[in-house]
C-alpha cells in the first residue's frame, strides 16, 4: 500500500487565477499514445507521435505534482493517449499518489484496464473513467477502429470489484454515429451505479469529422432522457464540468458535460500538462508554458513554480467557442492534450 510524501514546502498560498478562481486539479496526459483510433479523436492512420525523448519522464512529471501540491493541488486525473499504454504506469500512479493527493483518477478507453485494475488500486489509484461510445461490438469496433467491447467490459466489471468505484463511463453522443443508443445508456444507471457521462462532441480538426450539426447538446439529450423517469438534479459535489442527474429511482448517476452548449469556464479549477511538458491552463486556448525545457536546462524548483504561477495567471477567463468555432483550431486531436 502507498505511504504519504509531504509536498516541497507547506503552506505556500493556494494558486488562483486572474478571475479568483481557485486552481486545484491538474490533468496529466502521459503519452499521446494509443492503441485505438477513435474516429472523432485521431486521424485513422493514427498521428505523428512524440518521439519518446520528448515525453515526461516519470521523475519530472513528478517534481511537476509536488509544486503544484504545495500550492493545494488536491485532484489528478492522468489521461493520454491511452494512459495504460506507458510501461510504468503502476509505479507513477503509487509515486504521485505518495505525493499526497486526495483524489487520484485515470481516463482510460479500458482495452487494458482488467488486468491493471487490481495492482492500479493497490498502487493507490481512486477511481477509473472509461470511455465506451456504443454497447455493440459491430458498432464499437469501427468506430474505435478494431477495438473490442469484451475487453472494455472486462474492465469495467473488474475495476468494480476492486472498488475503483464509481465507476464513470464517457459518451461522445453523436449524430448519425450513436445517437440511437442514448436511452440504453442511460438506462445502464437503473440497477448499477454507474455514472454515465455524455460529453458534448469537441471540435477536433485532425480529422475533419466534426461538424456542428453532429453535435448533441445536452439539453436535448436530457429530454430524451427524461422519457425514462423524472430526472432529479443532483447537487454539484466538488467544482467538476458535469451537471449531474439521477432518474428517480435509478441506482447510477448520468452527468452532462456541455463545453459547446453550456461552458462551465466560471467554475474551472484545472490546468492541464502535455505528455511533451507544456502546461495548457485551457482546452480551447492554444496558451502553453513549457516546462520541459528549463527542467532539462537545470531550472530550480523555484523557477518552475514561477512557470507554474504564470500558466495560473494566463488562464483565460473563459473559451470563445460559441462565438467562434475556429478559436479551438488548435485543437487537432484530444489524445494530444489530454481530453
Ligand atoms: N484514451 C483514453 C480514453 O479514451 O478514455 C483517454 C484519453 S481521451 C482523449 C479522453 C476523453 O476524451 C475520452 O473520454 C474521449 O471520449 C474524449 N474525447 C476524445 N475526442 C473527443 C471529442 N472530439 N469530443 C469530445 N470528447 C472527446
Ligand atoms: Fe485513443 Fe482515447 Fe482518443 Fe480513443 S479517445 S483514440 S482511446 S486517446
Amino acid at each position: 500500500m502507498f505511504q504519504r510524501m509531504k509536498p516541497t514546502k507547506n503552506n505556500e498560498e493556494p494558486l488562483k487565477d486572474s478571475f479568483e478562481r481557485r486552481i486545484d486539479y491538474l490533468r496529466i496526459s502521459i503519452t499521446d499514445k494509443c492503441n485505438l483510433r477513435c474516429i472523432y479523436c485521431m486521424p485513422p492512420g493514427g498521428l505523428k507521435f512524440f518521439k519518446e525523448k520528448d515525453v515526461l519522464t516519470d521523475d519530472e512529471i513528478l517534481r511537476f505534482v509536488r509544486i503544484a501540491r504545495s500550492h493545494g493541488l488536491r485532484k489528478v486525473r492522468i489521461t493520454g493517449g491511452e494512459p495504460l499504454m506507458r510501461k510504468d504506469i503502476i509505479s507513477l500512479v503509487s509515486s504521485i499518489k505518495k505525493t499526497g493527493i486526495r483524489d487520484l483518477s485515470i481516463t482510460s478507453n479500458g482495452i487494458k484496464l482488467s488486468k491493471m485494475a487490481g495492482p492500479l488500486k493497490q498502487a493507490g489509484l481512486d477511481r477509473v473513467n472509461i470511455s465506451l461510445d456504443t454497447l455493440d461490438a459491430g458498432r464499437y469496433k469501427a468506430i474505435t477502429k478494431g477495438g473490442d467491447i469484451n475487453k472494455v467490459w472486462e474492465s469495467i466489471k473488474e475495476a468494480e470489484r476492486v472498488g475503483l468505484t464509481p465507476v464513470k463511463i464517457n459518451v461522445v453522443p453523436i449524430h448519425g454515429i450513436n445517437d440511437d443508443e442514448i436511452l440504453s445508456f442511460a438506462s445502464l444507471t437503473f440497477d448499477k451505479n454507474y455514472h454515465i457521462r455524455f460529453i458534448e462532441f469537441m471540435p477536433a480538426t485532425c480529422n475533419g469529422i466534426w461538424k456542428k450539426d453532429k453535435c448533441i447538446s445536452s439539453e436535448d439529450l436530457k429530454k430524451k432522457i427524461s422519457a425514462l423517469g423524472r430526472l432529479e438534479h443532483l447537487k454539484f459535489r466538488g467544482k467538476g464540468p458535469s451537471r449531474n442527474y439521477r432518474i428517480k429511482g435509478a441506482a447510477g448517476v448520468i452527468g452532462f458535460i456541455s463545453p459547446l452548449s453550456d461552458h462551465f469556464c466560471g467554475l474551472c479549477n484545472r490546468l492541464r500538462l502535455t505528455a511533451d511538458g507544456k502546461i495548457r491552463p485551457c482546452l480551447f486556448s492554444s496558451i502553453k508554458v513549457d516546462i520541459k525545457t528549463p527542467m532539462r536546462n537545470g531550472a530550480s524548483d523555484d523557477e518552475i513554480d514561477k512557470l507554474l504561477c504564470e500558466a495560473v495567471k494566463v488562464k483565460p477567463q473563459r473559451h470563445l467557442l460559441n462565438e467562434d468555432i475556429t478559436s479551438a483550431g488548435h485543437l487537432r486531436a484530444m489524445s494530444e492534450i489530454g481530453g
